[in-house]
């Protein structure tokens, strides 16, 4: 056990240290930094090497590195503003040294002190230029040849900082926190100071070295060891530090799923497992009466497919948790076209065969309508009331739709985040299901679920469905979806041909027409997307009635039809409606189709500008064809400069129609902060964490949680502070 007092000087606030004063204090508190705890866990970013001269021929290009050499040569040029430029050499290569933004006594002043002869030791990111290795306004000395030039005893550490706080300030008040740990273990004759919340076992059985001793490692590197290892490789002190970050957020996710489970739900009866065991032809006839009344049953029978083993499988899950008293809290991940809206139809008529509402929730109008249209078709044979609110609805339709969910008529509603708005009143509602959820961030999800308990008096929750397309590799779906269960539909109906995807130039547009009049002559149907890179959906619009205008032009022959996101709901639908009726050969649009419109025998896709695209959204888009069992194509047209990362987007989606692919690479190359989005920010502001390079850490972070959650509950508070601290607001909810 540590001493009281060594609790004592941790806890400081951070205006105890020298130089410290009210307003650094203040700065400090902006960065989340209180404490001298909160410092010594404040962990650098990257490091500087200035503990040894490197030779110029050595240096890695894009590092920071220490050299020394002889001023060849000083040239000063005045162009727009002046430049100075001198080489040095320290005989193994030459290096090229860059001072700019000087007025012209500066630069005169500089051209005095650096000349041909002298000696300069200099320090800077070294980069490859156009006459070989550069550094631009390096910190420099001028000193003598023979000059032993004092060296840093330790690697140099760079924190993150903000406005206002310095490096130098961070770096001294961080280095007189380290100064007092290495004197607190002094007195305490090297017993481990910094109180350790992992339990003995883990600690033994990981072979983990002291938290003390990495967070010395960490602040103070030795000069033996290489910049590169103590950021990228995995070196034991480092690593154990981002295990117990992990641990951490994933302690956190995990304690808002556990308070979920404190809730009250109503823990519905479902005869899940007669649905798939018995033959679904037997069910209706020779099985039971409450079988034989089933909705879910009648449903199934109706369908003219069979779910696939996924889909069944997934069914169970979501069967099982509605069985409990406490609310569901699962997330359904599958790959566009899996077929997850049967998922959502059979889990509503779950509530609904129980006597609840639903409310199912989509991220765009045009998504809502057409669940909508797919819920009618299905559920009115079943005699079951549908209800449809969105943003969009004329004043009688919201009053109407307001009354019926009021009353309790409407069995299901289907809409937008409208139906979040406060008006809505639900009479009983059991279930939320969220479509598409990478749309939609956590809070709105949460305030969803605080819409139900407000709304059925005594505390009771809806249980909690939702569906994402955007499928997550498992390891990182562990920590950013701790606070869920996960289900995955990792199996496409039968029957799908695999989209052939090409990449072509913007020059072969010709080409391209031709294939598609040619296509849509012979009875096939083509989406023609417009994309823009700006968000505005005017400017988007536009181009997609631009697009239009020319191909009407271009096509004559053909029936086309455009729908963007500015057209009333309406009239996009009817757009549609037209598409999927076969009237229309070719549909311009925007990117609103991403999500949901489900047209099988549309079989062509060509995307234009596909490399503005991010490859979820693109993948997204691709998954509009290929749903009906002919062969299907996506055309990626691409305009010029493609930069690197923009054609190893269009060469994945040539090369993979795995969605669990795409995401993987996706995540190569956006990193998490961008795919997670908002709903996961902490994820991407990790101290020392990093989760695609740390992933291997992951499955073992998840065991350590669940141990300590069962087994040493206290500790779990302390580690969720010391890392997580004071930010994390997701923690209330
Ligand atoms: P997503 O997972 O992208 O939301 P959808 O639910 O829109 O996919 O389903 C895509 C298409 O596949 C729809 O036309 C749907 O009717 C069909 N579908 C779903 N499940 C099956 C199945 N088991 N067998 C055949 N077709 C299916
Ligand atoms: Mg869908």
């Amino acid at each position: 056990m540590p001493a009281e007092d060594d609790k004592h000087w941790l806890e400081q606030p951070v205006i105890a240290l020298k130089g410290i004063g009210e307003k650094l204090q203040e700065r400090f508190a902006r960065r989340k930094l209180f404490t001298l705890n909160d410092l010594l866990f404040h962990l650098p970013v990257r490091y500087l090497d200035k503990t040894r001269i490197q030779p110029i021929a050595g240096v890695r290009i894009d590092d920071s590195a220490l050299v020394r050499g002889e001023l060849l040569s000083c040239k000063t040029h005045y162009a727009r503003r002046p430049v100075m430029t001198c080489q040095i050499s320290d005989g193994s290569a030459m290096l090229t040294l860059r001072f700019f933004h000087f007025n012209k006594s500066q630069t005169q002043a500089l051209a005095r002190a650096l000349e041909e002869g002298k000696w300069l030791s200099c320090f800077g990111e070294v980069k490859r230029g156009r006459q070989g290795l550069e550094m631009t306004h390096p910190e420099y000395r001028i000193i003598a040849e023979d000059q032993i030039i004092q060296m840093q005893e330790h690697l140099t550490p760079v924190y993150p900082t903000t406005e206002g706080l310095s490096q130098t300030v961070l770096r001294n008040a961080i280095a007189q926190v380290i100064q007092q740990l290495k004197q607190q273990q002094k007195n305490n004759s090297q017993r481990e100071i910094i109180t350790d919340f992992l339990s003995e076992a883990i600690r033994r059985e990981l072979a983990l070295p002291l938290l003390s001793q990495c967070l010395l490692y960490l602040h103070e590197p030795p000069p033996e060891c290489s910049v590169f290892e103590l950021t990228e490789g995995d070196d034991p002190w480092r690593q154990r530090l981002v295990l117990e970050e992990l641990l951490a957020h994933q302690l956190s996710m995990k304690q808002i799923y556990q308070q979920q489970t404190q809730h009250k739900a109503s823990a519905f009866r479902i005869n899940s497992d007669h649905l798939f065991n018995h033959k679904l032809s037997q069910i209706g006839q020779n099985s039971p009466g409450s079988i034989q009344n089933s909705l879910s049953a009648q449903f199934l029978q109706q369908l003219p497919f069979k779910l696939t083993q996924a889909q069944q499988r997934v069914i169970q899950d979501i069967a099982e948790d509605m069985c409990q008293p406490y609310p569901m809290q699962r997330l359904v991940q599958g790959d566009v076209g899996s077929g997850k809206t049967v998922v959502a139809a059979l889990s509503a008529l779950f509530a609904i065969e129980n006597r609840c509402q639903v409310a199912l929730m989509a991220p765009t109008e045009l998504l809502a309508g057409q669940h909508y249209d797919n819920f009618r078709q299905w559920f009115t044979e079943l005699d079951i009331n549908i209800s449809f609110l969105s943003g969009k609805s004329t004043a009688r339709e919201r009053r109407e739709a307001l009354e019926v969910i009021d009353d309790g008529t409407a069995q299901m509603v289907i809409g937008t985040h409208a139906l979040f708005q406060d008006e809505v009143n639900f009479n009983n509602l059991g279930l939320v299901i969220i479509d598409e959820q990478h749309r939609f961030g956590v809070h709105q999800r949460l305030s969803l679920l605080a819409k139900g308990k407000k709304e059925i008096q005594q505390s009771i929750y809806p249980h909690q469905l939702i569906m994402t397309a955007t499928p997550i590799p498992r390891t990182l779906a562990m920590t950013a979806y701790a606070d869920l269960d996960c289900s995955v539909i990792d199996e496409l109906p039968p029957g799908r041909t695999p989209v052939d995807t090409v990449v072509i130039g913007q020059q072969r547009r010709d080409e391209v027409l031709a294939r598609v009049h040619h296509a849509c002559l012979n009875g096939r149907q083509a989406y023609w997307v417009c994309t823009l890179i700006e968000e505005s959906e005017v400017l988007q619009c536009q181009a997609a009635e631009q697009s239009y205008k020319l191909l009407r032009e271009q096509l004559p022959d053909l029936a086309i039809g455009l729908v963007h996101g500015r057209m009333k709901a309406a009239e996009k639908q009817a757009v549609i409606t037209e598409f999927k009726e076969g009237q229309l050969a070719l549909l311009v649009a925007t990117t609103v189709i991403e999500v949901g419109v489900d047209v099988p025998n549309a079989s062509l896709m060509i995307i234009e500008n596909a490399e503005r695209l991010g490859l979820s959204q693109l993948h997204q888009l691709r998954g509009r064809v290929g749903r009906g069992s002919q062969a299907s194509a996506c055309v990626l047209l691409y305009g010029q400069p493609l930069s690197k990362n923009g054609k190893a987007r269009l060469m994945t989606l040539r090369e993979t129609s795995d969605g669990f692919e795409v995401a993987r690479k996706d995540l190569e190359l956006r990193g998490p902060g961008e795919i997670l989005g908002t709903r996961q920010t902490g994820l991407a502001e990790m101290k020392i964490a990093d989760v695609i390079r740390d992933q291997h850490l992951i499955p073992k972070v998840n065991d350590i949680a669940l141990h300590l959650l069962r087994d040493y509950p206290e500790a779990v508070t302390p580690i969720i502070n010391r890392w997580i601290g004071h930010s994390v607001e997701y923690q209330n909810v």
